[in-house]
């Protein structure tokens, strides 16, 4: 099964299987990746890539850490995946 991602509205969701899935806005704990924060509290303000490896649908968000106000686009992490019933997000610390 061929999964179909989209970016719409300006990159402010990201479509799976033509529903919409993850939109902006949200707030994702992020892991040592993005700036110097142990953990980054990621604002979401833009999706700037997505893409799917098997199951597993990644996205690079642009956004910016409500802690120290770095603000950038991340490399790719995890947002959910495609299961059987349709879409899981991915919940807790993403890395
Ligand atoms: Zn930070």
């Amino acid at each position: 099964m061929a999964t179909r991602l989209r970016l719409l509205d300006d990159a402010a969701w990201v479509s799976v299987n033509d529903e919409r899935e993850v939109g902006t806005s949200e707030v994702w704990p992020v892991a040592e990746t993005f700036c110097s924060c142990e953990l980054a509290w990621l604002v979401v303000e833009a999706f700037v890539d997505v893409g799917v490896d098997g199951r597993r649908v990644e996205a690079r968000p642009h956004g910016h850490c409500l802690n120290c106000g770095e603000s950038g686009t991340t490399p790719w992490l995890p947002v959910g995946k495609v299961t059987d019933d349709g879409f899981e997000l991915v919940e807790g610390v993403r890395r």
